[in-house]
């Protein structure tokens, strides 16, 4: 059986994407795994990700998938656990970052060093900073940041310890920036007095990469790490792992070139145009129109009629994305759900026909259209390669619509990435 050192948990699905490229930039070979899978692990890989929908959902549900990831990572000859959550921390009053780093620490109770763990969402790089306890996105604190009026996750305080603390039984205590900067020893020092006083959990302050390269060496003998993808940048030399290019090897790149795109934020709106700009062809894909013609068949069928005849002359878009303006407008005639659902699955039947073309370096913009389109392609892991820009590597992965070889493909979440993003990334394959 193929062994992994670190087994990784995330509670959605570019997170997960997110922590697999750090931790790919810093040595390990990384599989990014949708949901539990229902086999051993079938590829040489350091870490696997286990990428879940567990963040919004209610607490018993979190709880139980995290612990079916945990138990299939424990197999996988897992060493130690990384739950990653959000580096805003989304959560509820009631969780789910505390019960599931809980239901976590319960569950391995029996391990060395599962009576204590840390949780951090920083990650500098990204503007994600923990001092004295409180998260900053930027400049601003947590709840000044837009967070607080978040729909489902409104982040009210940007004290950690106390929004842990209300979601934990366990002491939640804090390893302030003071003792970060002397080191891991002095970390490890303070978490054996932790542990002494009773306190199962302590938020860590870092407000740079070297904080947190200096935090991974003391988290090694902790069965589980809680944090944003950041810490993962110390982790992987615990293991005796350090960075190369060998890490993020993919196959080589075959087949014809497309992008995908139905997310609507303003960076890959703005992606969009540059696309557009610099000559390539694009179409758009117009809901109203789409849920006039009584579903997505007509609208796939001729999308794809208009993509065979440009394939091969280099990569072409197909979008949905729109200006907030006309998005309202949609979602005022169709719901919103409705209309969201009717893209979703029509880019997701375009994504599949155009594999079926030929494409085999597909880039996929937006979290959920890219949710869509791998269930569409019948992806259940991918290989984790080069990072385009950060947060978003290109990925490999086997799919029935690609047989003999699979296909390269990169899933770009909404605010993710430069105005040339989608033609650039095919470029960064080689
Ligand atoms: P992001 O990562 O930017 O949030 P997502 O793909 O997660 O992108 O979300 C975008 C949502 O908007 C999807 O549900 C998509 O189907 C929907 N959508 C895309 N284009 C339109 C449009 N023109 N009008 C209304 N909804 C749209």
């Amino acid at each position: 059986m193929k062994k992994i050192v670190l087994g990784c948990i995330a509670d959605d699905f570019t997170g997960a994407t997110d922590l697999a490229n750090n931790l790919v930039r810093a040595g390990m070979r990384v599989v990014q795994a949708m949901g539990v899978p229902s086999q051993p692990l079938d590829a040489e890989a350091d870490a696997v990700v286990v990428a879940l929908k567990s963040r919004t959902v209610p607490v018993a549900d979190a709880v139980q998938e995290s612990l079916a990831a945990l138990r299939w990572l424990q197999d996988q000859g897992a060493q130690q656990i990384y739950f990653k959550y959000c580096s805003t921390f989304d959560s509820t009053a009631q969780g789910n970052i505390g019960p599931v780093t809980e239901a976590l620490m319960d569950a391995l109770a029996d391990q060395p060093g599962a009576d204590f763990s840390i949780a951090t969402p920083a990650f500098p790089d990204n503007g994600r900073t923990v001092f004295k306890g409180h998260l900053f996105v930027g400049d601003v604190l947590l709840n000044e940041s837009g967070m607080q009026n978040h729909p489902l996750t409104p982040m009210t305080d940007a004290n950690l310890v106390r929004v842990l603390q209300a979601q934990c039984r366990r002491k939640v205590g804090l390893i302030d920036y003071k003792v970060v900067a002397q080191g891991p020893d002095a970390i490890r020092t303070r978490i054996d007095q932790l542990r002494a006083d009773g306190v199962g959990l302590a938020v860590v302050d870092a407000i740079s990469n070297d904080d947190l390269m200096r935090l991974g060496p003391a988290l090694k003998g902790l069965s589980l790490v809680t944090a944003g993808s950041g810490v993962a940048i110390g982790l992987p030399v615990n293991f005796g792992i350090a960075p190369s290019n060998t890490a993020s090897a993919l196959p080589p790149p075959t087949g014809l070139q497309a992008v995908v795109s139905g997310s609507c934020s303003l960076a890959t709106n703005r992606q969009v145009a540059a696309f557009i700009e610099v000559g390539r062809p694009a179409l758009a894909i117009d809901p109203l129109q789409l849920a006039a013609s009584g579903g997505s068949t007509t609208t796939v069928t001729q999308a794809l009629a208009w993509a065979k005849e440009l394939l091969a002359q280099g990569p072409v878009l197909i979008y949905s994305s729109a200006e907030p303006s006309a998005v309202k407008a949609v979602q005022a005639q169709l719901g919103v759900q409705a209309a969201g659902d009717l893209v979703e699955h029509t880019l997701a039947a375009i994504a599949r026909g155009l594999v079926g073309l030929g494409v085999r370096q597909l880039v996929v913009a937006g979290g959920e259209t890219s949710g869509a389109c791998v269930q569409a392609l019948g992806i259940s892991q991918m290989k984790i390669g080069p990072q385009i820009d950060p947060g978003v590597p290109w990925c490999h992965a086997q799919s029935d619509a690609a047989p003999n070889g699979g296909l390269h493909l990169t899933l770009k979440s909404g605010n993710f990435g430069t105005d040339d993003f989608f033609s650039k990334s095919f470029g960064c394959l080689k």
